[in-house]
C-alpha cells in the first residue's frame, strides 16, 4: 500500500491555473527518447520513427468510477495511470507518454491533487512513462480525471481482439476475481463505518485482495516474457470487466466460440476464502467481477509448450467454431453458457 495523505489545506485559488499546473508537474522527468517536447507548449511532440503509435483514453468520474470514501487519492492516481497503461499492453505495445485531463471543484485543496499526482508519478516511474501534458479546469461538483496514454509497437507485433483462430488456446495471466473481492470488502467496511463511525475497519489479513483492488498493475512483464519465448498471441484483451465479458469480446470479434474449464481458472487462496465469507462462488468473482487487469489472450496450439513453461500464465480453454457457442465447463459437469454480466451488473447487484 502507499502512504496515507497529509492534512494541510492549500486552496486551489491560491496557486492559479498555471501555478497549479507547474506545481503538479514540476517534479516529473521525461525519460523516453520519443518525447521530443512534453509539458510546456501547445502540444506535445512525440517521435516513434518507423513504429506505430498506440493511443488510449480513459475518463473517470467521481462517484461513478471511483469512491473517495475508501479509495485513497494516491491509489486513485496510481490506478488511473496503471489501467490506462494496461490498454497499451493489451495491444502488445509499450506505454510511453501520459496526458492527464483534470477537472476539479474547490472542495479539493492543492494537497489532494498532490496526492493524486504522487500516485500518477509512482506509476509513471515504475513503468517508465513520461507525463507529457494534460489540461486543467474547474468543475462545479466533484473530480473528473481523463487519462490518455500513447504507446509504441512494431507494426507486426500489434495484437488485436479480432484475430483468434479456431483451436487456439485461451490463456490468462495471474489470478482472477481478487480485485472484485477487495471491492466487496471495502464496501462492507464502508457500510460498517457509516453505521458506526467509531468502528475501526476490519481490513487486516486481506492485504492481497485490497492491493488488487486499490493498486492494479499493467502486465508489461507478461508481454515481455512472451516476446522472449518467441510467442506472439493471436488475439489479446485486458480484463477490466471480468473474464466472461472479455472472452466474449474475443469470440465475437474473431467470429468464434469458446470452451473454458472452470477448474483451470486461476484463483488465489485469499479470493476463495473471501468469496466463502461473502457467500459467493469464487468462479463468479472471476467471471463477472472485473478490474483484475490481467491479460486474456489466445495462442496457436504449436506454442503450447513454450507458454506452459512461463510462470504466471494459465491455459484455461480453447477457441471453437462459432456454432459450438460460448461455454464454461463447470466442475460439477454441465456446460454453462457464458453471458456478459460485466462489472456494472455485479456492482449494482449487491
Ligand atoms: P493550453 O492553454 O494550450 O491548453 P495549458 O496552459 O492548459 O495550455 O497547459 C500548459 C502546459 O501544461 C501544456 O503542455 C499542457 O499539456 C500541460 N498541462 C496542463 N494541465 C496539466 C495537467 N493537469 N497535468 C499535466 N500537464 C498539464
Ligand atoms: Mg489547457
Amino acid at each position: 500500500m502507499i502512504d496515507p495523505a497529509p492534512v494541510k489545506r492549500t486552496e486551489l485559488s491560491s496557486l492559479g491555473e498555471f501555478g497549479l499546473i507547474k506545481h503538479l508537474t514540476d517534479t516529473f522527468v521525461c525519460e523516453q527518447p520519443s518525447t521530443i517536447k512534453g509539458i510546456g507548449d501547445d502540444a506535445a511532440v512525440i517521435d516513434y520513427g518507423e513504429k506505430v503509435t498506440l493511443v488510449s483514453t480513459d475518463l473517470l468520474v467521481e462517484g461513478v468510477h471511483f469512491d473517495l470514501s475508501y479509495m485513497p487519492l494516491r491509489h486513485l492516481g496510481y490506478k488511473c495511470a496503471a489501467v490506462n497503461f494496461s490498454d497499451i499492453v493489451a495491444m502488445n505495445g509499450t506505454p510511453r507518454q501520459l496526458f492527464v485531463g483534470l477537472s476539479v471543484s474547490n472542495r479539493f485543496p492543492v494537497e489532494a491533487l498532490d496526492e493524486i499526482y504522487a500516485g500518477i508519478k509512482l506509476a509513471c516511474e515504475r513503468y517508465h512513462v513520461d507525463l507529457a501534458g494534460g489540461d486543467t479546469t474547474s468543475s462545479v461538483h466533484g473530480l473528473f480525471l481523463s487519462l490518455t496514454v500513447t504507446g509504441e509497437a512494431d507494426k507486426q507485433d500489434v495484437v488485436y481482439r479480432s484475430t483468434a483462430r479456431e483451436n487456439d488456446l485461451i490463456c490468462v495471466s495471474g489470478d482472477l476475481g481478487s480485485a472484485y473481492m477487495g471491492l466487496l470488502l471495502l464496501e462492507r467496511e464502508k457500510k460498517v463505518y457509516e453505521a458506526n463511525p467509531d468502528m475501526q475497519p476490519e481490513l487486516s489479513g486481506y492485504d492481497y485482495i485490497l492491493e488488487r483492488q486499490l493498486k492494479p498493475e499493467p502486465r508489461t512483464d507478461i508481454i515481455e516474457l512472451l516476446k522472449k519465448a518467441g510467442v506472439k498471441p493471436t488475439s489479446m484483451i485486458d480484463i477490466s470487466d471480468g473474464l466472461a465479458s472479455e472472452v466474449l469480446h474475443l469470440c465475437e470479434d474473431s467470429g468464434l466460440g469458446c470452451r473454458i474449464f472452470e477448474d483451470k481458472i486461476p484463483l488465489d487462496a485469499m479470493t476463495i476464502a473471501a468469496a466463502e465469507e461473502f457467500n459467493i462462488q469464487p468462479v463468479t468473482a472471476a467471471m463477472n467481477g472485473g478490474e483484475d487487469y490481467e491479460l486474456l489472450f489466445t495462442i496457436a496450439m504449436n506454442d503450447f509448450e513454450k507458454v506452459r513453461a512461463i510462470e504466471g500464465i494459465s491455459i484455461i480453454g480453447h477457441m471453437t467454431e462459432p456454432n459450438a457457442g460460448t461455454f464454461l465447463a463447470s466442475n460439477n459437469g454441465p456446460l454453462i453458457k457464458i453471458e456478459a454480466l460485466g462489472w456494472n451488473h455485479m456492482h449494482d447487484a449487491h
